[in-house]
C-alpha cells in the first residue's frame, strides 16, 4: 500500500460485528470473559482497546515500522522511552529541541540519575560526546523552533557503531515527509497533538519501533505506568490521519509561499525554512525528506516582546497560541511560550532569542495569510 492509502485503510478494517466502515469508538473499560482468561484478546482498556489498537497499527504502517504504542501525550510517550533506561545511563541530545522535552530530561529524569549532554546538531559533535554509559541519541529533525536538519543516516551510523540507539522526534515532519526508521533510526516519537491529529482538538503521543525487545519493554511500561490515550481521542486521531496526505501537501505549499514572502520583507532579518534554496539545510532536507513541512521561524529586526506583541495584536486570522500542526495557522513566541522552560542563557546560546517568532502555517487560503502577515508587519 502507498502512503495515502495507508492513512485511510491501515489497521482500519470494516468492523467484523456490524460492517461499520469506520473503526467504532469502543468506549469500554473492560471485556466479558467466557471463562477465566478466555476472551477475544482484550481484558481491560489500559492494557488494550480495539480503537487504540487500530490507531497503533495505522501509525506503525505510516512510519514503516513493526510496532507502535500510543500515549496520552507526546511527553508521556517520551517518558516511557526514558523509563527503559537505568540510573547512570547517558543520553546525548541535539540542543535545539522542544522545551518540554528538555524539562522532562533536566527536571524529571536527571534527579533519578540519568545523565544528559546537549550538542549542536552536527554529526561529529554526537561522536565527540559519546561516553561508555551512552545509551541513546535523541534528535528532532527539523528541530523546534529553528528548523535545523540533522543528518539522520549519518548520526545513526555513528550510534550503531557504538551500540547506541537513535530516537527521532518526527513531530515536525510527520511521516508524510520523513520516515526516520528507513533512514536508520531505531525509534520514532510523535506528539500526535500536532500534524497527525491535525485539528488542534486533542493531546496525544506515539512511539514506533522495530526492535521487538524494546517494544516489549515499552508495552509493559505503557500498561504499568498507564498514560494511555482515551478511546475517543484515539478515534479522533485516526480520523485526523485520514486526511494527513492532503493536509501536509497544502501546509507545505502555503509555507513555501509565506517563507518567500517573509524573506523579501524589509522588516524581517532572518527566515528559517528548509524549503528555501537559501537555507543552509536545504540540500540535506532534500536528501532525507520528501518535502519541507509547514513550520517557519523568523526574526524581527528590533527584537523584544513589545515588537512581537505589536505584530500579534494586528493579526486577524492567525492566532497567537502554543502548539502547531493544525489546519488553522498559529503564531507563537518561543522564548516565553514553548521554550520558556529553557533557561535564558541557554536559549540565547542556541538562537532562541527574544526576536524569534514561530509560525505554524495552516491550510487556509494563502493569500489571506499573507495579507494578515503584511498587516501585522506594517509597523
Ligand atoms: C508538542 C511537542 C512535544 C510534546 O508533545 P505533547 O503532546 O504536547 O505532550 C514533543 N516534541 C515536539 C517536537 C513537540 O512539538
Amino acid at each position: 500500500m502507498k502512503f495515502a492509502t495507508k492513512t485511510i485503510h491501515a489497521g482500519q478494517v470494516p468492523d467484523k460485528a456490524t460492517g461499520a466502515v469506520v473503526v467504532p469508538i469502543y468506549q469500554t473499560s473492560t471485556y466479558k470473559q467466557d471463562e477465566i482468561n478466555v476472551h477475544k484478546g482484550f481484558e481491560y482498556s489500559r492494557t488494550g482497546n480495539p480503537t487504540r489498537q487500530a490507531l497503533e497499527e495505522c501509525l506503525a504502517a505510516l512510519e514503516n515500522g513493526r510496532f507502535s504504542l500510543t500515549f496520552s501525550s507526546g511527553l508521556a510517550a517520551e517518558h516511557a522511552v526514558l523509563s527503559t533506561l537505568k540510573p547512570g545511563d547517558h543520553v546525548i541530545a541535539a540542543e535545539d529541541m522542544y522545551g518540554g522535552t528538555y524539562r522532562l530530561f533536566e527536571q524529571v529524569f536527571k534527579p533519578y540519575g540519568l545523565q544528559f549532554s546537549y550538542v549542536n546538531g552536527n554529526t561529529g559533535d554526537f561522536e565527540k560526546a559519546i561516553k561508555p554509559e551512552t545509551k541513546l541519541f535523541w534528535i528532532e529533525s527539523p528541530t523546534n523552533p529553528l528548523l535545523c536538519i540533522i543528518d539522520i543516516s549519518a548520526v545513526s551510523a555513528i550510534a550503531h557503531k557504538n551500540n547506541i540507539k537513535v530516537v527521532v522526534d518526527n513531530t515536525f515532519a510527520s511521516p508524510f515527509f520523513q520516515q526516520p526508521l528507513l533512514l536508520g533510526a531505531d525509534l520514532v516519537v510523535h506528539s500526535t497533538t500536532k500534524y497527525i491529529g491535525g485539528h488542534s482538538d486533542l493531546i496525544g503521543g506515539a512511539l514506533i519501533v522495530n526492535d521487538e525487545e524494546w517494544y516489549a519493554k515499552l508495552k509493559f511500561l505503557q500498561n504499568a505506568i498507564g498514560a494511555i490515550p482515551g478511546v475517543f481521542d484515539s478515534w479522533l486521531i485516526l480520523r485526523g490521519i485520514k486526511t494527513l496526505s492532503v493536509r501536509m501537501k497544502q501546509h507545505e505549499e502555503n509555507a513555501l509561499r509565506i517563507a518567500t514572502f517573509l524573506e523579501s520583507h524589509p522588516g524581517i532579518t532572518q527566515v528559517y525554512y528548509p524549503g528555501l534554496p537559501s537555507n543552509p539545510f536545504h540540500n540535506l532536507a532534500k536528501q532525507q525528506m520528501t518535502g519541507f513541512g509547514g513550520m517557519i521561524s523568523f526574526k524581527l529586526g528590533q527584537g523584544d516582546e513589545k515588537a512581537a506583541n505589536s505584530l500579534f495584536k494586528k493579526l486577524k486570522i492567525i492566532s497567537l497560541a502554543e502548539s502547531l500542526g493544525g489546519v488553522e495557522s498559529l503564531i507563537c513566541y518561543p522564548s516565553a511560550m514553548t521554550h520558556g522552560s529553557i533557561p535564558e542563557e541557554q536559549r540565547n546560546a542556541i538562537g532562541v532569542t527574544k526576536d524569534l517568532i514561530r509560525l505554524s502555517v495552516g491550510i487556509e487560503d494563502v493569500e489571506d495569510l499573507i495579507e494578515d502577515l503584511s498587516r501585522g508587519l506594517n509597523y
